[in-house]
C-alpha cells in the first residue's frame, strides 16, 4: 500500500509499504479522509515534536475516519463496510488511570503517528490502517467521513470544556483562536455558555469566532484589551481556556479572569514558561491542565447528529491523498486556515 513515511524534518515521503494485517480484536480500516493538526506540523517541520524523537521513519498522521475493510479474529462489530471515526488513543486498558477511565493519562499510552513512545507508532496517512475494534465509532448515515476526521480534535476540545467543571451561565473567554479555541467555542456555546470571548493577534481568527458565535473578541496586542475585556465581562472571566500555547496569553487570561475562576490549559506551552503563581494563590484560581481526550467521542458524534456543533465551516480545503505535503505547506503557512485535510476517494 502507499504511505507518507515521515524520515526528517521536511522530508515525508509516498511510499509502497507492507500493508498491515488485522491481529486479534483488530480492523482494517480504508482510510477515507484524515485532518492536520499542530502537531503533525511540528514533526514535519522539525522531524520531531519537543521531547518526541521518533528513532526509524514512521507514518504520521492522527485524525481519520474510513471504510472498514477487513476484520481480525474475535471481531464481530463494527462489520466489513461500516463506516467508522477512529479514536487514536490506545491505552494498556490495565493501569490505574485506565481503570478509572481517564485513559488519556495512561503511561503505556500509545497515540497514533506518534514518537512518544519507541519505535514510534504508526499512523493515518497511509491507504490502510490496523485500529482496535473498540476505538471505532460508526458514523451515522449523512456524517460525512471529513467530520469523521475532526472528531480527534474536536474531543479535544470537548474534554476541556469538561475539565472546567461546566461552562453554563458563565463568562468565557478562550486565549487563542486557532483549530481547539474554535472548536471549543462552538463546545462552550453548545454547553450553555452565557458568553464567549476570543482573543487571538490574527483578525482572520477573530472574525472568524464571531461567525461561529463569540459574543465578542479582543486583541491581546490592543492597548485597551484590558479595559475591552472589563465591558465584555464585567469583574472578570468565570473560565479561561488557554488555547494558544503562548506564555504571554496565559498571562492575559489569568489576569482578566475573576476571583475564584477556572483556568483550563489546552495549548501546550514552551517548557519552562512561567506561570503567574501569586494570581493564582490570590484570586484561588483553579488551574486545570486537559490532555488529549477520555470518554467523549461518542459524545461529540451526538452533538454534531442532534445539530449542536455544526462542523462544516471548520474544514477550510480538502486536498486529494497524494498532494498532502502541498495540504502541509498550506496549513503550515500562516494563512487564514482551520482545519487542512486530506481525502482519499478509492
Ligand atoms: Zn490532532
Ligand atoms: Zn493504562
Amino acid at each position: 500500500m502507499k504511505a507518507y513515511m515521515l524520515h526528517g524534518a521536511e522530508d515525508l515521503r509516498l511510499e509502497d509499504v507492507v500493508k498491515p494485517e488485522p491481529g486479534p480484536g483488530e480492523v482494517l480500516v480504508a482510510v477515507k479522509a484524515a485532518g492536520i493538526c499542530g502537531s503533525d506540523l511540528h514533526y514535519h517541520a522539525h522531524g520531531r515534536c519537543g521531547n518526541f524523537v521518533p528513532t526509524r521513519p514512521f507514518i504520521l498522521g492522527h485524525e481519520f475516519a474510513g471504510e472498514v475493510v477487513a476484520l481480525g479474529a474475535g471481531v464481530d462489530a463494527p462489520a466489513v463496510g461500516a463506516r467508522v471515526a477512529v479514536d487514536p488513543s490506545r491505552a494498556c486498558g490495565k493501569c490505574r488511570q485506565c481503570r478509572q477511565g481517564r485513559y488519556n493519562l495512561c503511561p503505556e499510552m500509545v497515540y497514533f503517528g506518534s514518537a512518544a513512545v519507541t519505535p514510534p507508532a504508526d499512523g493515518c496517512y497511509a491507504e490502510f490502517v490496523t485500529a482496535p475494534a473498540a476505538n471505532c465509532w460508526e458514523l451515522p448515515d449523512g456524517f460525512e467521513y471529513s467530520w469523521g476526521a475532526l472528531l480527534e480534535p474536536m474531543s479535544v476540545a470537548m474534554h476541556a470544556v469538561m475539565r472546567s467543571g461546566g461552562v453554563a451561565g458563565k463568562s468565557v473567554l478562550i486565549t487563542g483562536g486557532g483549530t481547539i479555541g474554535q472548536m471549543v467555542l462552538l463546545v462552550a456555546n453548545a454547553f450553555g455558555a452565557a458568553r464567549v470571548v476570543v482573543s487571538d493577534l490574527k483578525g482572520f481568527a477573530r472574525d472568524f469566532a464571531v461567525k461561529q458565535g463569540a459574543s465578542g473578541t479582543l486583541d491581546p496586542a490592543d492597548a485597551d484589551c484590558a479595559a475591552k475585556a472589563e465591558e465584555l465581562a464585567p469583574g472578570g472571566f468565570e473560565v479561561v481556556f488557554e488555547a494558544a500555547g503562548v506564555g504571554a496569553a496565559l498571562a492575559q487570561g489569568i489576569a482578566m479572569s475573576a476571583p475564584g475562576a477556572t483556568v483550563v490549559q489546552v495549548g501546550t506551552l514552551p517548557d519552562g514558561t512561567a506561570i503567574p503563581a501569586n494570581a493564582l494563590l490570590t484570586k484561588e484560581l483553579q488551574y486545570h491542565g486537559s490532555w488529549r481526550f477520555a470518554n467523549v467521542f461518542e459524545r461529540v458524534i451526538d452533538m454534531v447528529v442532534s445539530g449542536r456543533i455544526d462542523p462544516r465551516p471548520l474544514v477550510t480545503k480538502v486536498y486529494p491523498f497524494e498532494k498532502l505535503n502541498e495540504a502541509i505547506r498550506e496549513a503550515a503557512g500562516g494563512g487564514e486556515i482551520i482545519k487542512v485535510q486530506i481525502e482519499n476517494q478509492d
